[in-house]
């Protein structure tokens, strides 16, 4: 998940797709009792004059588990779209970078984090556990 972006200007590859898979470490599924098994990554990045890069990307990937109300098996499919800079100057709205490579990692962590929702239902109207 890096973009070389002093080899990608002196190729004149100024903006290009990618895409690729991520496994994300356990602890980035903040739902309860359940998991992320792997996350599918596609984006675009362009690199400007003044070697700030901007990353759009989307992390698609299956979230699944117990229901956080009734605690049978639920699953949901997430999309989500995060656009980024990454500039070779540090300040405190954009993601930094040494000017040579980008490490993508840290923005799709957060895309990741970003797209989970609180709690995880097994159907929109799950009403609990049934205690009668
Ligand atoms: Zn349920």
């Amino acid at each position: 998940m890096e973009l070389e972006v002093k080899r990608l200007i002196a190729r004149g590859k100024y903006a290009e797709s990618f895409c690729f898979d991520y496994v994300p470490p356990a602890d980035l599924c903040l739902v309860p009792l359940c998991k992320i098994d792997k996350v599918k990554v596609k984006g675009e990045y362009e690199i400007y004059d003044d070697d700030s890069v901007e990353v759009k990307l989307t992390v698609n990937y299956l979230l699944s588990g117990q229901c956080s109300y009734c605690l049978s098996e639920a699953k949901k499919e997430v999309s989500f779209l995060s656009e980024v800079l990454f500039v070779p100057e540090k300040d405190d709205e954009n993601y930094y970078y040494d000017g040579n490579k980008i490490n993508l990692k840290p923005a799709v962590d957060d895309a990741i984090l970003m797209s989970q929702p609180h709690i995880l239902l097994c159907k929109e109207d799950c009403k609990g556990i049934d205690v009668t």
